[in-house]
């Protein structure tokens, strides 16, 4: 973890951030959970345990500049949906699937994916850098009362 942090720390300060005491612990806080994808008011509330200190604004306008540092990635649905989630540098490169219902947000990777993407490069001479995909539906124990999901074909 502290290999992580000096991570973060050093895109920071290459973009003349410093790493405040207040950034520290949010940062920390994105760390320790890192498989999980935050609203502003979940992870709010988790800095809070931490460090009472940090308000609100305080939590979106940082959430805002690690975006724009790519040290958070934010997964935008509408205006009320929007959660974030550390950019690992380690980890695998994944995209997401977004249950509308509970919030629930599953991962997967792609192999096919990335063999569209070198055909799409081909096709209109495009050279892609990075892609992001979601797909938006309901999760296995909320489909059940989602339009259209009503047959339950009970061979579980
Ligand atoms: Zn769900
Ligand atoms: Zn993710
Ligand atoms: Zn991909």
């Amino acid at each position: 973890m502290p290999g992580l942090m000096n991570k973060y720390e050093r895109i920071l300060s290459e973009n003349n951030y410093k790493l405040t005491s207040q950034r520290r612990d949010v940062i920390k806080v994105l760390i320790e959970n890192r498989e999980k994808h935050f609203s502003a008011d979940r992870l709010y509330q988790e800095v809070q345990n931490i460090n009472s200190d940090i308000g609100l604004a305080t939590i979106y306008r940082n959430l805002e500049i690690f975006c724009e540092l790519g040290i958070v990635h934010m997964l935008e649905f509408d205006s009320k949906f929007k959660h974030y989630e550390l950019v690992d540098f380690e980890e695998e490169h994944h995209h997401h699937l977004i249950c509308l219902n509970c919030d629930k947000i599953l991962e997967f990777s792609d192999e096919d994916l990335e063999e569209f993407e070198r055909r799409l490069e081909k096709e209109y001479s495009f050279t892609t850098v990075d892609h992001h995909l979601k797909f938006y539906g309901y999760c296995d124990e909320c489909k059940t009362d989602s339009p259209g999901g009503d047959e339950k074909n009970g061979s579980k």
